[in-house]
């Protein structure tokens, strides 16, 4: 039976590669690399595993949810991340996303991942030392909003939560010709969004809006939605 379930979720996990190198989502072979070395199942929930390599978000904890893997991966490659960067994620929710940044940015790059609600820092933190990877990705409960000021300047700095406009914080805490990805909503329903890839040049922001909408959950803290 659970190996039955291993072996589904590899051919979901596989149908989806193919499905985003035969339409060109993902170009980047170290992304999809990537992808096959940090295994979702480890980052849902128990009841979740069979399910894991569906191709839509799944709820975590608190009503928060971890990012669809399509999402997920176009994210990655947007972010063009090269061994040795050090990345600021904002929303470690299920440590999923940080683990993949981790696999590209290792073995000399580091990840600070920000968590407001503890539990999920939790929660993230013990599935990143489950996948081994605890000496690159640290996990951080705190308020995101404002960027993470200790580790500044990163070299990437993405977002995983709806934000209602760029805090001027991460610009700040973006090194010169850094990239800031973020979600920011469009429209009255905050939760719909266009992402943002901004790179730091002279200082100030040169921005490109990626193709499509998406989805998240709402960036809270002093800089993002109150409610
Ligand atoms: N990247 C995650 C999914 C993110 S869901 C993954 O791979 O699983 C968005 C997360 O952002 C949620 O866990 C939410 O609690 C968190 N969040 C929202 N506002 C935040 C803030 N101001 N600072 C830090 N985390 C925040």
């Amino acid at each position: 039976m659970v190996e039955d379930e291993t072996a589904n979720s590899e051919k979901e996990k596989e149908a989806l590669i193919s499905f985003w190198l035969k339409n060109k989502f993902v170009k980047d072979q170290r992304v999809i690399e990537a992808f096959r070395a940090i295994d979702r199942r480890d980052f849902v929930l128990p009841y979740q595993k069979a399910i894991a390599y569906e191709d839509r978000p799944l709820p975590i904890l608190a009503e928060q949810t971890i990012s669809q893997p399509t999402t997920v991966v176009q994210m990655l490659e947007a972010l063009e991340l090269k061994p040795g960067m050090a990345v600021l994620e904002i929303g470690a929710g299920s440590g999923y996303n940080a683990a993949l940044i981790a696999e590209l940015v290792k073995p000399d790059g580091k990840v600070y991942s920000i968590e407001i609600i503890p539990e999920l820092a939790d929660f993230a933190r013990a599935n990143i030392k489950k996948a081994g990877l605890e000496e690159i990705v640290q996990v951080i409960n705190a308020d995101g909003s404002k960027g993470w000021p200790p580790a500044a300047p990163y070299d990437r700095i993405v977002v995983t939560a709806a934000a209602p406009d760029i805090p001027k914080a991460y610009v700040e805490q973006l090194k010169e010709d850094g990239i800031l990805l973020i979600p920011v909503s469009i429209s009255e329903e905050p939760e719909l969004t266009e992402l943002i890839k901004a790179r730091k040049q002279k200082g100030g922001l040169v921005k490109k809006t990626l193709e499509g909408y998406y989805t998240f959950v709402k960036l809270r803290g002093e800089k993002g939605y109150a409610d």
